[in-house]
């Protein structure tokens, strides 16, 4: 690998909560990235949601598809860039590990939820879990991960929960940029959801290729497609255009990071760290156009009658199972007991909310919908 100065290199980690030797034969990101592989909090990742239900469909995205789908943006940036792209592949592989079950709606119904005990918030989740929840080593908790795979976790936060944090909270009250690696990280997710979102939204019925022609990006390469090869079927009509759509995001996001590397003139990732904007982005041009079509996104598709219908059905059972957990912490796995039992000692109500809401939120949706129906079932008695 042919690091960049200002990439986050090993000689300038942070390190690990508990210090460990160095691994002998891979660098410490690959270490990370080898125990998020191997978490149980990875596996689940392949029965939730991304948008659509998982068993709507086999060929869906679920969250772990989409994971791999932003690690290989992340990595193939990365390396034209000359950044650490073991660091960029770890940090996406687990960037969605506390994601609940249900995508977005369960989120929201969980947050509601939590409201009265802090609220629930993915990103700080996805990192609860690589710090907390996973608890399978024998001399740490959690996955032991380092600073910079964790930084680069935590994509935002409140200020209050960056004040319970500690170490990784700090950039958040003190404004300051995490690794470029995180930066290109957070910005694969979004490129690759946008895009594999129209794919299955289009493969869903639920978006036309004519609404999507209403948004400029993706008319122009359409044309371009229609114009390279007349009449397509549909799937490859589909394919041709989003995977340019895919590379102007992509080249763009390169070219205009790489420019804002070298305007910034910085050294080192210390000097990254101190800028008051990422230097990772795209230019003005298509963030305008990233914004249209994130808006046509959300309106047209995640606001979409049939997917609405869906997600409402999901809130509930999220709601359901929290408020009957909450109320009797009994009903979950022992397991899950004595941990809201230790919480609950330590902080109070608080405590005990917060080990529901691990206990939901580790949840794939075909769990949740079956412990939905185990709770409240008169007629299923296990
Ligand atoms: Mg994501």
């Amino acid at each position: 690998m042919n690091l960049a100065p200002y990439a986050a290199l090993e000689a300038h980690s942070r390190g690990r909560h508990h210090d460990e030797p160095g691994p002998s034969n891979r660098s410490a990101y690959m270490r990370d990235r080898d125990r998020i592989i191997h978490s149980a909090a990875f596996r689940r990742l392949e029965y939730k949601t991304q948008v659509f239900v998982n068993h709507e469909g086999d060929l869906f995205r679920t969250r772990l598809t989409h994971s791999l789908e932003v690690a290989q943006l992340a990595r193939t940036m990365a390396r034209s860039l000359s950044l650490h792209e073991d660091l960029c592949e770890a940090i996406s592989l687990a960037h969605d590990l506390g994601h609940t079950p249900f995508g977005h709606a369960g989120q929201d119904a969980l947050n509601d939820c939590m409201r009265p005990y802090g609220g629930f918030e993915h990103n700080a989740q996805s990192l609860r879990v690589v710090d907390e929840l996973e608890d399978k080593y024998a001399s740490f908790r959690g996955l032991n991960l380092s600073f910079e795979t964790r930084e680069g976790i935590l994509k935002h936060c409140s200020q209050a929960r960056a004040r319970e944090l500690g170490d990784v909270g700090r950039r958040f009250i003190e404004r300051q940029q995490p690794s470029l690696e995180a930066q290109l990280a957070n910005l694969a997710d979004e490129i690759a959801y946008n895009n594999h979102d129209i794919d299955d939204g289009l493969r869903a019925g639920l978006l036309t290729i004519e609404q999507l022609r209403g948004v400029p990006l993706f008319r122009r390469h359409h044309e371009q497609v229609l114009q390279t090869y007349g009449p397509l079927r549909s799937k490859q009509e589909r394919h041709e255009t989003i995977r340019r759509v895919m590379s102007t995001f992509v080249e763009d996001l390169t070219s205009t990071s790489h420019a804002r590397i070298v305007a910034a003139g910085v050294r080192h990732i210390d000097e990254v760290r101190m800028q008051s904007a990422p230097l990772i982005s795209y230019s003005e041009q298509l963030s305008a156009e990233n914004l249209e079509l994130k808006r046509f996104l959300r309106e047209q598709l995640y606001h979409h009658h049939q997917v609405y219908r869906v997600m409402t059905k999901a809130k509930r059972v999220v709601r359901d199972l929290f408020i009957a957990l909450y109320d009797d912490v009994r009903l979950m796995p022992p397991e899950f007991f004595d941990a809201a039992r230790t919480l609950e000692q330590q902080h109070g109500d608080i405590g005990r909310a917060r080990a529901v809401a691990d206990y939901v939120a580790g949840m794939t949706d075909r769990y949740a919908l079956d412990e939905h129906e185990r709770l409240f079932d008169p007629r299923r008695l296990r």
